[in-house]
């Protein structure tokens, strides 16, 4: 058994003329926090991407603890039901309650019964604290709250690594902080995240590394003490700089 849970080697990925990627290597430990950072169009939801194969790689291998997801003999929605992913977008179900959109996947895919799936519901709903808004609708409910809910809905099929990203980056202000807690506390409970984001608080509080991606390669990888205080790489200074 390994400690890596997402290994990435010599990640490619191209659309049409554009290399997007341009040679991704990555590790991700067990319980591990990795933060990547980049300018806009530099590839980083394209990583993510392919990581549960929303996008085909060009070329390259990556594994998922003991699971190769480029092996073309790989079940991938098995893969899928080991990978959470959080959007940008929240993308509930309007028609459905945030209770029914979280026991939906586990009572089609994994065929948990609906006593079952409520109980996990309930408890994930609970743990990013909108147990009373269980019979909400999408609607209903704030863009925090909803981005929450979207977490909970990932969280229920009990994957082992989440893949977040920019997931606040819709949202207003003030509704921020109550989303980034939610990772935060999940992070404090072992899970291994690869996080896309532009909060640099957070990426400097949960972060276990940093990574700058720009041009579809990674320019730095470090600490968040280092990156932050002591980058090693013009470029890095220079992404620094911009964001301050
Ligand atoms: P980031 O998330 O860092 O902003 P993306 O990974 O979304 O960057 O995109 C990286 C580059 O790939 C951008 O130039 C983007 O326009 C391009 N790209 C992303 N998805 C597609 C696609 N489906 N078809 C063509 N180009 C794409
Ligand atoms: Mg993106």
């Amino acid at each position: 058994m390994s400690n890596c849970m997402v290994t990435i080697k010599d990640l490619r990925k191209r659309f049409g003329d554009l290399e997007v990627l341009k040679g991704v290597n990555m590790e991700v430990k067990k319980g591990e926090v990795v933060v990547i950072l980049g300018p806009s169009g530099s590839g980083k939801s394209t990583i993510l991407r392919c990581i549960n194969r929303l996008e085909e790689p060009t070329s390259g291998q990556i594994i998922i603890d003991d699971i190769e997801v480029t092996n073309p003999r790989t079940d991938i929605n098995k893969v899928r039901q080991r990978v959470g992913m959080v959007f940008q977008q929240f993308n509930l179900f309007p028609h459905m309650t945030a209770l029914q959109n979280i026991t939906l996947a586990p009572m089609k895919v994994q065929k948990k019964s609906k006593q079952e799936a409520e109980k996990i519901g309930l408890e994930l709903l609970k743990k990013v604290g909108l147990l009373d808004k269980a019979n909400s609708y999408p609607m209903q409910l704030s863009g925090g709250q909803q981005q929450r809910v979207a977490i909970a809905r990932a969280l229920a099929m009990r994957p082992d690594v989440m893949l977040f990203d920019e997931v606040t980056s819709a949202l207003d202000p003030e509704l921020v902080k109550e989303v980034l807690d939610v990772m935060k506390n999940l992070a404090m409970d072992g899970m291994t995240m690869i996080v896309v984001t532009h909060e640099m608080n957070f990426a400097k509080e949960v972060g276990d590394r940093i990574i700058l991606i720009d041009g579809g390669v990674i320019v730095e990888e470090n600490t968040p003490d280092q990156f932050f205080t002591n980058p090693q790489h013009e470029r890095t200074k220079r992404f620094l700089n911009m964001i301050k």
